[in-house]
Parts: C-alpha cells; structure tokens; sequence
C-alpha cells in the first residue's frame, strides 16, 4: 500500500501566461499515427512525467515552468481548411504535444472547431486527453464517421493521479466519460501509460466496461523523473521490475475481461 504521506496534493498551478499567436503549420507528420493536430503548444494539466514538456519550453522560446505557459494558435481552423485540402488521406492525432481540452479551450474552443472541419473531410480521427471537456463535444465527435475517443488513465489511485498529473481530471470522471461515449456509439480507448503506482487489478475493472482497447506504455523518460520519484519516496515505481510486473497484470487482467490490449514497451 502506498503511504499517502507521499502522495501530498501540490499548491494549486499558477496563472498560465497565454499568447495568442499565428501558427505556420497545425496539419504535421506524426511518427505515431499519420498526422497530429496540436491546437495550442503548452500544457496547463502540467503532468510530471510529460515528454513534451522536455523540449517545448526550448522551442516556444517560454521561460515558464511547464503548466505555466499557453500559446493558443488562432489561425488553427483556416490553417487545417488549407492543408487537409491537399493532404493523403490518414488518421489525424488530436493531440501529441498538449491536452486538446485543457481549460484554455473553454474559453478558445479550437478543438471544437477542429473536430467540426474534420467531421466534413473523411479522415479517421483520435482524440486523445485528460480532461473533462471533452464531454462537451460528443455531439460533433459522433457525427465524425471514423473517430475513437481515449482518455490516458495510468492509474486507478486518485491520490497517485493528483500527484503526477495535477490539473487532469480525476481517474473516475474520466472513465465515467468513457462509458457515456461507449454509450453514444462512439469507439473508446484508454492510454495506461506511463505506468503509474495503482492496483492493476481494479484499473481493469473499471476500464474494461467503458473501453474497446487499452494501450499499455511504461516511463520512458527516466532521467527526467527520476529526482521527483525520489523525493516522494517512490523510486521502487521508476524499475523495470515495476513496469514489467504491472504492465502484465494489468494486461492479463483487462484480457480475461474481454478488452483488447497493446502492450508497446
Ligand atoms: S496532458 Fe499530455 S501534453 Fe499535457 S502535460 Fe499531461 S502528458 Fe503533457
């Protein structure tokens, strides 16, 4: 059992710092599906263990922490109206390097734009986030012919989500979503990764009524991780061992219930 000593709640983030600015490209290469769609470069849901968060500080040319800062592509919609227009058809990733629904898109509604170019083009769409939001847009995203959409669940400890993904959702709520858009029709997934603290047995059972497929991914990004582990007493969750132990129970656990598993580590 963790001890929840460990698993303190962080002073509530700051003020992000929001920049509306023109993109030059909002349709690009992805290596993990065909296209991803990133409507703003930033990220207030400020997960400890975000990959993006190791180089978009460098590349936005922001000073603040990761969470603290939000550039918001305006031109995000007439850009996608022009590029798709002459783009090969493939499945379009919405979003690789930010939470599509982080709270910035209530106010900005990009995504939703988006998703309403995209429900007229014919591309297979995956949309993936950690917030709530994304309930608000279930009456475009089923009208889109070919979508799924996924929520990162990592875990099925609250204290241990808080800890490593601040501003997200909590773990019930997103999966709850999950179940209101299986029962829309809409396709559903569930990114567990990267692997957190939890009990794989209860994740499953939570996750196998409300997804088609579970993706199941471990910390890649060790070194940058390892300091804050360290400080929460947690360096046991950061082995190989882990990541081993848990990944196949939790697959072994999700399978005997019917779901469909990719394990990619
Ligand atoms: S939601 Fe995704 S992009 Fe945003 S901070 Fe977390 S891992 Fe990074």
């Amino acid at each position: 059992m963790l001890e929840r000593e460990n698993m303190r709640e962080k002073a509530p983030a700051p003020v992000p710092v929001v920049r509306e600015i023109e993109a030059k490209s909002i349709l690009n290469a992805s290596k993990i599906y065909d296209y991803c769609l990133n409507p703003y470069t930033g990220c207030q849901v400020a997960c400890v263990y975000c990959y993006a968060a190791l180089f978009m500080r460098r590349y936005s040319g922001h000073v603040e922490p990761w969470g603290g800062f939000v550039d918001v592509k305006t031109n995000a919609p007439l850009l996608l109206e022009r590029q798709i227009a002459k783009a090969k058809r493939g499945t379009i990733w919405i979003a690789s390097v930010c939470d599509p629904y982080q709270p910035l898109e209530k106010k900005f509604g990009l995504t939703r734009r988006l998703l309403e170019i995209l429900g007229g083009k014919g591309f297979p769409v995956v949309i993936q986030t950690k917030s709530a939001l994304l309930r608000r847009d279930l009456d475009i995203i089923r009208r889109i012919k070919d979508v799924e959409a996924g929520f990162s669940v990592a875990t099925e400890d609250e204290a241990a989500a808080r800890l490593f993904e601040p501003r997200a959702a909590p773990v019930r709520e997103r999966i709850e979503i999950l179940r209101e858009f299986k029962a829309a029709g809409v396709r559903t997934y569930a990114f567990a990764g990267p692997l957190l603290p939890g009990n794989p047995e209860t994740l499953a059972s939570l996750l196998a009524p409300a997804v088609e497929h579970v993706f199941i991914d471990r910390m890649n990004y060790q070194p940058a991780v390892r300091a804050f582990y360290a400080r929460h007493g947690l360096l046991e969750y950061l082995s190989d061992a882990f990541f081993r132990r848990q990944g196949g129970a939790l697959a072994r656990e999700l399978r005997a219930r019917g779901v469909r598993v990719k394990t990619v580590f």
